[in-house]
């Protein structure tokens, strides 16, 4: 049978440790055999962001721009630790966060759902899609320790040299104060790759935040959404049947606990981080969770949200058999996949990675799944396999279902 033929490459980041092993495995069982794989490698293992002083992340970042489509695999974000470990020049930053930086942009995170795999919430029968900006909050704040007898005021000096002054608190006893921000330019950014997102995967949009209490704050991100969406987006969301709604985030939560599913829920910086790891956590495994960087001009980055999975890599290095997931590594592939698909009408590169996806759910529900998730089924001829033997089962299905 003849390879099923890309036209544009896709941009490919390599990674480390674990999910470095996976990637080789998924490539030469699962993708290589079938497609003509076009792309254009990026290796982000940390010993070769070391060697190029980090360079090769700045230049992945930038194909991504170029070519629209990436597909990356988890990295080390080094520590104390790792500086001997891999001899480093520099503790390197996280190159999320480098990515992220030149791509701009909103991180959606969905969970992947198997029968027999339960959440541990019974309603989520359809995904639940976090939509987090990335951008300032308290992830870029000042803060201090102050004390007693501190007059605190947030003191803003304009183009002009005018100075506005408010009281933010006298102490009578010790204390701390913080100041952070965010800009309109990030937030319309955000709200723009939260319509869009909405729009492509026909699901609907719910954003949240405090703006009762935060009344300037957190109301100027409820004004820009809505604003955008007046003005851009009413019609398309009309067309296509979604919608889009505010509420108040104490309000949203209890509607999230209550739902079936099946939306995007985009979430200022804080609440996303802290939101997402619940939502992952509830529909059970990290292993089982997709992540894309979705840019306001329309580059996409896909990826697994879990990291390197170290410690089953050390096992495998002192030649023990590991049981590592690999199914948000899979899908970090046929998102790309099926997205280059569309962006160059290549319907069988599209089909391709339904394909895929469906071998790999069928992989699980036929009972056949790593330990992780192991524990967690319920299916009474469940079987635990080794990291290669599960991606075999899939191959084996996926052979089949292309014929
Ligand atoms: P991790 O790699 O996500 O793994 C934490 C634990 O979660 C594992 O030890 C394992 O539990 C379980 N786990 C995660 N993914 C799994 C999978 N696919 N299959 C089976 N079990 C899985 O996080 P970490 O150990 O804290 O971090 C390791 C490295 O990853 C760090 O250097 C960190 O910087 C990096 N990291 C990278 C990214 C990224 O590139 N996006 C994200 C997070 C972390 P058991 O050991 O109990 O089996
Ligand atoms: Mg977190």
């Amino acid at each position: 049978m003849a390879k099923i033929e890309m036209k544009t490459p896709l941009v490919e980041m390599d990674g480390d440790e674990m999910t470095r092993v996976i990637w080789q495995m998924i490539k030469d069982i699962l993708i290589c055999p079938h497609v003509d794989l076009k792309s254009e490698y990026y290796d982000l293992g940390l010993v070769c962001r070391n060697d190029t002083d980090d360079q090769v992340t700045i230049d992945a970042a930038e194909a991504t721009k170029k070519y629209g489509v990436a597909v990356k695999c988890a990295t080390i974000t080094p520590n104390a630790a790792r500086m001997p470990e891999y001899n480093l020049k520099e503790m390197w930053k996280s190159p999320n966060g480098t990515i992220r930086a030149i791509l701009d942009g909103t991180v959606f995170r969905a969970p992947i759902l198997a029968k027999g795999i339960n959440p541990y919430i019974p309603t989520w029968t359809k995904p639940i899609t976090i939509a987090r900006h990335a951008y300032g909050d308290v992830y870029k704040n000042t803060e201090m320790q102050v004390p007693a007898g501190s007059k605190c005021e947030l003191v803003c000096t304009d183009a002009e040299g005018n100075e506005t002054r408010q009281l933010i608190h006298s102490f009578d006893g010790d204390g701390v104060i913080q100041g952070m921000h965010n800009t309109d330019r990030s937030i319309a950014s955000f709200a723009r790759s939260c319509f869009n997102y909405a729009l492509d995967t026909k699901q609907d949009l719910w954003f949240a935040t405090k703006d009762t209490i935060s009344k300037k704050y957190d109301h100027r991100f409820k004004d820009i959404f809505a604003e955008i969406f007046e003005t851009e987006y009413k019609e398309k969301f009309d067309a296509l049947g979604i919608e889009y709604f505010y509420t108040l985030i104490d309000d949203a939560v209890s509607r999230v606990v209550r739902s079936s599913g099946g939306y995007i829920w985009a979430c200022k910086n804080y609440d996303g981080d802290v939101m997402s790891d619940m939502v992952a956590t509830a529909y059970g495994s990290l292993g089982m969770m997709t992540s894309v960087l979705v840019s306001p001009d329309g580059a996409y980055e896909y990826e697994a949200a879990h990291g390197t999975v170290q410690r089953h890599y050390y096992k495998h290095l002192k030649g023990e058999k590991t049981s590592t997931n690999s199914v948000a590594t899979i899908f970090a592939w046929s998102g790309a996949l099926r997205k280059r698909g569309e962006l160059d009408n290549l319907p069988d590169l599209c089909n391709y990675a339904d394909m895929l996806e469906k071998a790999t759910i069928d992989t699980i529900e036929d009972g056949v799944m790593t330990g992780d998730l192991f524990i967690l089924s319920d299916l009474e001829n469940k079987r635990k396999v080794d990291t290669e033997e599960f991606l075999q089962e899939i191959g084996k299905r996926l052979d089949a279902l292309l014929g």
